[in-house]
C-alpha cells in the first residue's frame, strides 16, 4: 500500500513510518521539521521504501506532491505541546485550522483516504470518569490560547465530517490521550519525558500546581497499531475513536514513581502554575478515556504498563541509546 504521512518526523509519526514500513508499505512523508526531527527517522532514511519532503501543510503544492499516488494518508501534522500553544497562538491557530483544511482538499481531490488525528483536548474540563466519543466538551474562554488549541482540533474534526457527509470522503478521526514514549521531547509540555530528563540528571521534578490532576498514558507503541488498524475500517469513516490509557494517576504520583522507578536522588518541587506556563494557559484536573468504540472496532486493548513506558522513555533519555525499545524490525535497503 503507499501511505503519505503529514508529520511524519514527529514523535508519533516516526513511528508510524516505522511499523508501515516494516508491513510492507511505501511511505512518504511532509514535514516542516518545527518539532519534527530528522533524527527521528534515523532507522529509516536510506530505506528503498521511504521517502521524504520538507515542507508545511500550509503549502498546497506540497501537500499535493505526497498526497499524489498514495492510497492513504494520516494527518499527524500539528502544532502541539501546551508550551507552543500558548507561546505561538497564531502560528499555531494557522497551522491547525488552515493546514487541515488544505490537506482535506488535496485528499479529497486525490481519491485517498485519509486518517486525522485529532486529541482528547477536545473534551476540555469535563471531568467524567469515562469520556466518550459523545461525551460534551467544555472549554474555558476563548482568550486563553490554551482553548483555542482545543478549539481549532474540534473544528478540524467538524470540517472532516462535513467532507465525509456533504463529499463522502472517507476519513476516520482518532482523539489519542496522552501518548508517550520514546522520541517524545519534553520542549513543548508533554509531563513524561520532562519529569523522567529531570530524575535522571538529579534535578528537581517540577510537579505544577497541586500536583492532583490526574491522565491516563498511552504507550506509542500501543497507539500506532490500533491507528493502522482504524485507516483500515471501511466503518470507521465518519466516525472518531479515543485511544488513551487505561490507568488514571495524578501527577504528583507519576513523580514519586519515576524517581523511585529510575533510584533518582531528586526531589519533587510543587510549581505554581503562574510560574511555570505563559499567559493563556490552564489546567484540565482529569481526563479519563472511555476506549469502547475502538475496543470493538479494533480490539484496542493498550497493554503497555506505566512502569515499562517509564523505563522506555528513560532508555531513550539516556546518553547510550538502548536498542529501539519497540522493535519495528525495519529492514534497511542496501545502498
Ligand atoms: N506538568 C507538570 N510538570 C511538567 C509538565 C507538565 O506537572 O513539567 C503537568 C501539566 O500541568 C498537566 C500534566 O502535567 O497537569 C500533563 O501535562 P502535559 O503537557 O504532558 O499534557 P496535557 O496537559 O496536554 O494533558
Amino acid at each position: 500500500m503507499k501511505t503519505a504521512i503529514t508529520g511524519g518526523a514527529g514523535f508519533i509519526g516516526s513511528h508510524l513510518v516505522e511499523h508501515l514500513l516494516a508491513a510492507g508499505d511505501t511511505v512518504t512523508v511532509l514535514d516542516d521539521l518545527s518539532t519534527g526531527r530528522l533524527e527521528n527517522l534515523r532507522t529509516v532514511i536510506g530505506h528503498r521504501d521511504f521517502h521524504f519532503v520538507e515542507g508545511t501543510i500550509l503549502d498546497r503544492a506540497a501537500v499535493d506532491k505526497v498526497v499524489a499516488g498514495a492510497d492513504r494518508v494520516f494527518h499527524l501534522a500539528a502544532a502541539v505541546g501546551v508550551n507552543l500553544i500558548v507561546e505561538h497562538p497564531l502560528e499555531s491557530l494557522r497551522t491547525n485550522i488552515h493546514g487541515t483544511e488544505v490537506v482535506l482538499d488535496a485528499v479529497l481531490e486525490s481519491g485517498a483516504t485519509l486518517l486525522l488525528a485529532s486529541t482528547s483536548e477536545i473534551y476540555g474540563k469535563n471531568t467524567s470518569d469515562s469520556l466518550s466519543e459523545e461525551s460534551d466538551r467544555i472549554l474555558g474562554s476563548a482568550l486563553k490560547s490554551r482553548w483555542t488549541y482545543a478549539a481549532a482540533k474540534g473544528i478540524d474534526e467538524a470540517f472532516a465530517h462535513a467532507y465525509w457527509r456533504q463529499f463522502g470522503l472517507p476519513v476516520a478521526i482518532v482523539r489519542l490521550f496522552n501518548t508517550v514514549g520514546p522520541r517524545q521531547t519534553g520542549r513543548y509540555g508533554m509531563v513524561v519525558p520532562r519529569l523522567v530528563k529531570q530524575a535522571l540528571a538529579g534535578e528537581p521534578l517540577t510537579v505544577y500546581g497541586d500536583g492532583h490532576q490526574t491522565r491516563c498514558f498511552s504507550y506509542v507503541g500501543d497507539i500506532v497499531p490500533a491507528i493502522t488498524k482504524i485507516s483500515e475500517e471501511k466503518s470507521a469513516y465518519g466516525n472518531a475513536y479515543n485511544l488513551g490509557g487505561s490507568y488514571e494517576i495524578s501527577i504528583l504520583t507519576l513523580a514519586e514513581r519515576i524517581v523511585e522507578l529510575l533510584g533518582s536522588g531528586s526531589p519533587i518541587t510543587l510549581v505554581p502554575y503562574e510560574q511555570a506556563y505563559a499567559e493563556g494557559y490552564e489546567d484540565m484536573r482529569r481526563r479519563v478515556p472511555n476506549n469502547g468504540k475502538a475496543k470493538d472496532l479494533v480490539g484496542f486493548d493498550p497493554k503497555t504498563t506505566l512502569d515499562q513506558i517509564i523505563l522506555n522513555v528513560a532508555a531513550d533519555h539516556r546518553p547510550v541509546k538502548a536498542p529501539d525499545p519497540l522493535g519495528w524490525k525495519v529492514t534497511m535497503a542496501a545502498n
